[in-house]
This record gives C-alpha cells, sequence and structure tokens, in this order.
C-alpha cells in the first residue's frame, strides 16, 4: 500500500519527494558567501547560541575566500565522486544566517551561484528574524524558474528554550517568518535541536503537534551534541548532571511517536546529524551514522506496524 506522499516507504522523506518530483536525488552544494550572524556581530548578541561553531558544519571545500562559483565547482567535483547518481544540483548557503545582508549585496551571490550551468537552484539557511517581505518577494520570482526552498533554524517552539540558548529570536518570530515565506508560494524548511536542555520528552514530542500546524514542508532534526568550542560545551564541562543525551534505541522510539503525530505532508530532511568527530565533545552513539539511524527509525516504524501521521489531528 502506498501512503499518502506516494510510495509504501512508512514516512515522507524530503529525497523521495525531491525525486518524484524532479525525477533525480537532488543534492545540495555548500556554500560560504561570507554571511555573518546578528546574533554574534552585536545586533541581536555577540556570543551566538550556545550549541554553535560553525566551523564544525562547514565542508572543508566551502571558504568564503573562494568565490561562490569556485566553491560550486570544488563542491560539484566532491559530491559527483561521492554520490555517482546525483543529477541535479542546488547551492546551499549554508554558513550562519544567509538572508542577513541588504537585499543587494544578497542579490549578485544567489545571482551567481543560479548562473552555474549545474546549479538548478538555491537552498538558503536561515534565522527567522533575518527576512522581510522585499526579500520574500525576490526569492518568490526566482523561484518561478528555480528549486528555491527556505531553511529556518526554529530549534525549539518554547521561548523559555530559546532564552536559554541565547537564541535571540522567538518562536513568535519563527512562526512569523514560516507564515510569511508560505504566503509567497516559497518551500518552507524547519529545523528542530531535539534534547535541548530544560526540555521534557513530553515537551519535545508536544513539537510534533505545533509545527504540523504550521504550513511547513520539510522538517531537518539534529539529536542535541555538544560542540567543542561553544558555550554549550563550558556548560556541559561545569554541570554534565544538567544535560540528558538520547541513547540510539531511546531516539528511536520517540522519532517513532513523533511521526505518528506529525502531518503526513511535512517532508523530513534527516533524522539526526553528525558533527565531525574532531569538534564533538562527547562522542556518542558509538559511531552509529545518520543513515544508519534512517534504518532503525524504519525497522521500528514496520515493528510497530505504525507510519508518518498514524495519529495526525487536525
Ligand atoms: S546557530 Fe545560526 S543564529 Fe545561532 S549563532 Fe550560529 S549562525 Fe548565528
Amino acid at each position: 500500500m502506498a501512503y499518502s506522499w506516494g510510495n509504501k516507504r512508512r514516512f515522507h522523506s524530503l529525497a523521495d519527494y525531491y525525486k518524484q518530483r524532479y525525477g533525480s536525488r537532488i543534492q545540495k552544494v555548500s556554500v560560504n558567501a561570507g554571511f555573518t550572524c546578528p546574533n554574534r556581530d552585536g545586533t541581536k548578541g555577540t556570543g551566538g547560541c550556545t550549541f554553535c561553531n560553525n566551523e564544525g558544519f562547514n565542508p572543508s571545500y566551502c571558504h568564503e575566500e573562494s568565490s561562490v562559483n569556485e566553491q560550486i565547482e570544488k563542491g560539484l567535483r566532491f559530491l559527483k565522486k561521492r554520490y555517482r547518481r546525483a543529477r541535479t544540483f542546488v547551492a546551499y548557503f549554508q554558513a550562519y544566517s544567509n538572508t542577513y545582508a541588504d537585499i543587494e549585496i544578497l542579490k549578485p551571490k544567489y545571482e551567481q551561484a543560479l548562473s552555474h550551468p549545474e546549479i538548478s537552484g538555491l537552498s538558503i539557511s536561515t534565522r527567522p528574524d533575518c527576512v522581510d517581505a522585499e526579500k520574500l518577494d525576490y526569492l518568490a520570482e526566482l523561484a518561478d524558474k528555480n528549486i528555491i526552498s527556505v531553511e529556518y533554524g526554529v530549534e525549539s517552539c518554547y521561548e523559555d528554550t530559546l532564552e536559554k540558548i541565547n537564541r535571540g529570536h522567538s518562536f513568535v518570530d519563527s512562526v512569523k517568518a514560516i507564515e510569511q515565506t508560505a504566503a509567497k508560494n516559497l518551500h518552507v524548511g524547519i529545523h528542530l535541536i531535539i534534547g535541548l536542555p530544560g526540555e521534557s520528552r513530553e515537551q519535545m514530542l508536544e513539537q510534533s503537534k505545533i509545527i504540523s500546524g504550521l504550513p511547513i514542508n520539510s522538517v531537518k532534526f539534529h539529536q542535541l551534541q555538544i560542540v567543542k568550542g561553544t558555550q554549550m560545551a563550558e556548560d556541559y564541562m561545569k554541570h554534565p548532571d544538567k544535560f540528558r543525551f538520547f541513547e540510539p534505541e531511546e531516539y528511536v522510539g520517540f522519532m517513532v511517536e513523533f511521526l505518528e503525530k506529525l502531518r503526513p505532508d511535512i517532508a523530513i530532511e534527516r533524522f539526526a546529524g553528525e558533527v565531525p568527530p574532531a569538534y564533538n565533545l562527547r562522542k556518542s552513539w558509538n559511531g552509529l551514522r545518520s543513515d544508519q539511524m534512517i534504518i532503525l527509525i524504519e525497522k521500528a516504524l514496520e515493528r510497530k506496524n505504525t507510519w508518518q501521521g498514524k495519529f495526525f489531528s487536525d
């Protein structure tokens, strides 16, 4: 039996959605366009989010001293070796906040990426407080001819958590940005961190219902990991008892419940993240990779004979 998303997998995978829609896997080529972040430059704060060390997430081919096109060329060479069947590529503006500049500064960077003959679109990662109507109108124009998605770091649906992690914006800001972006018919993705200190399992689970009420197209989950060189790493070393981490089995069980309550048309981009070992303060999950986590979750869904959206209600 095929589910409402058109195949027999028990969750709605973003990779499958793109394959159905564009005929091939979509691979993101990371680009560091040299933007900064209002939570670092003093506009919203100076220390940044307590979990953030951008160096830990920047691929080796991606350095802001190279032009956007040079980074794309290097990234394509790397990705074509690794994913031999990839045919469609989008430029992933990943580092820091990629709409945090005047529109006249954004345009040439985005357009340089789109002018590359092998780039079919843009995936733009940003903060919810770094968009406005002018930028969204421009992205909507680009979306007439290109694959465009906007990814917001929502991280948590709870205001007290956002304060604790020094996020510098509220969940109300996230809802506003998501609604404005969806109103322009742009693809809206969000990031959520599962396991942030101070949240109970029930609260984390409740977020499934909360995000199901928002006009989002996709979600990317990260389990909490402690990245070296962050405020959170310092906090963890001083008070390890204030942190609680999901073991892989617990995380699988949690994700199954989360999926059961999640709106079926929301596509899952990833279930877990991987901090490069050199940046990972607390080695966990015994080296279990994120693609192995997908397999474990799919097996658990099958054992329980359940699926995404089974218990979703409006
Ligand atoms: S996570 Fe994003 S918003 Fe937070 S400090 Fe890092 S770049 Fe800025």
